[in-house]
């Protein structure tokens, strides 16, 4: 059988999990919160009986807290099954909504693959995009953008932080930009998934008209997710059924899953701070070490402007793949590039954006640490990362 589907848990294993930017842990709290809504809770929260109301009711509560959370009207939140959905439903339903205002799009070249596929897909409705350049920190260039926009451009979407490399765009001079300009007056959407927990994710101060943010990054159930977007945007649907969400997403709700990301979201929001500056300490030690054990190693991204929680790495002469499993057998979580294109052979194509040489690409190791992870769990996993390279460099100078 294949082994990625054959796998037993093992409960006595010691793992170190630095793959936070993939996926996180759910929150014991999230999971007390959810538990009612899916053992005795049982109704429709379309239905009108008693059920049906307190289920209704759970999702509302859910709704206005995640809306007074970033500075949005209940209004303008709409669950959806994560960020992939999110991402989805903004590039494609903003732009066939404004599409009688024009068919031009701008886009950064390092988005998520649910921004970019969504783009390709426009694309070939007739739409026109325009991909932004980033310089070898991962900072899109804010000259480009603004030299871009044209009278058909209805939509502008650029990620708040990047999932792979952690850079993070200064969204409110890119909203300054778009406001400014005199030429169009497109949406500006922002995809927060990595960015949520970890930065302000207030819309007024961002100045953002539509934002994206997955449960699933935040310690919350995976599969749920929302989009925010302005009442003052239009926006269509991109599946078909009935009220549910106004139309714009429906399908009965998950409703455990939006009183638990809610619930996450707002577990998040109050450690944001204090989390930030304990991961960036860890961060900034993890890296020392890797720097001071192991040679040939080169950073990935911007050091400044980083989100706290994120190192990616090339190490010279170490295949990420070969790495990664090796680290995994030896008990440690971690990715190459991001989860997404692990399965495919062709490098990330943010590194590539951000001009890292092909043969660095193919070394790039990502750990992105979390709530969970300790000071120990970082000195345990440089002995093993310093002995892993070891064995890989020492192997293929054999060959
Ligand atoms: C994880 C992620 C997504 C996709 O979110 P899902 O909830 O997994 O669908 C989209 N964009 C970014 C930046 C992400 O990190």
């Amino acid at each position: 059988m294949n082994s990625r589907i054959d796998v037993k848990i093992d409960i006595t294993m010691k793992r170190i999990y630095l793959d936070n930017a993939s996926t996180t842990p759910i929150d014991a709290k999230v999971l007390s919160a959810m538990l009612p809504y899916l053992k005795d809770m049982v109704g429709n929260p379309s239905s009108l009986h008693y059920e049906g109301r307190l289920a209704k009711s759970a999702i509302e509560k859910s709704r206005a807290e995640i809306a007074e959370i970033i500075g949005a009207k209940p209004s303008e939140i709409i669950f959806t099954s994560g960020g992939t959905e999110s991402d989805n439903l903004a590039i494609l339903g903003i732009a066939r909504a404004n599409q009688n205002k024009g068919k031009h799009i701008i886009v950064s070249c390092i988005e998520h693959k649910a921004i970019l596929n969504s783009c390709k897909k426009l694309a070939s409705e007739g739409f026109e995009i325009t991909y932004i350049d980033v310089d070898s920190n991962g900072l899109v260039s804010l000259e480009q953008l603004q030299s871009s926009i044209k009278p058909t451009t209805i939509l502008v979407s650029v990620m708040y932080a990047n999932n792979e490399i952690g850079t993070i765009q200064p969204i409110n001079q890119i909203a300054k930009i778009i406001k400014d300009s005199m030429v169009s007056t497109p949406v500006f959407h922002s995809d927060a998934c990595q960015a949520a927990g970890s930065l302000l994710i207030d819309i007024n101060k961002l100045g953002v008209d539509a934002l994206t943010i997955s449960s699933s990054k935040i310690y919350g159930p995976k599969g749920i997710g929302c989009l925010y977007i302005s009442d003052k945007c239009r926006i269509e649907p991109i599946t078909f059924g009935g009220d549910q969400e106004r139309y714009i997403r429906p399908g009965t709700e998950n409703v455990a899953a939006i009183v638990g990301f809610a619930k996450a979201l707002s577990i998040a929001e109050d450690k944001r701070q204090s989390e930030s500056l304990r991961l960036q300490k860890l961060r900034d030690y993890f890296l020392s070490k890797i720097l001071k054990n192991i040679t040939d190693v080169s950073v990935n991204g911007d050091m400044d402007n980083r989100l706290p929680n994120n190192i990616n790495v090339s190490i010279k002469g170490v295949e990420g793949e070969s790495l990664v499993l090796l680290l995994d057998n030896e008990g440690v979580a971690c990715s190459t590039g991001s989860a997404c294109s692990s399965t495919d052979l062709n490098p990330s194509h943010v590194l590539m954006q951000i001009s890292t040489p092909l043969e660095l690409a193919h070394c790039s190791v990502r750990f992105t640490l979390g709530r969970y992870t300790s000071e120990k769990d970082l000195d345990n996993t440089i002995t093993i990362l310093a002995e892993c390279v070891k064995k890989i460099r020492s192997l293929s100078s054999i060959k």
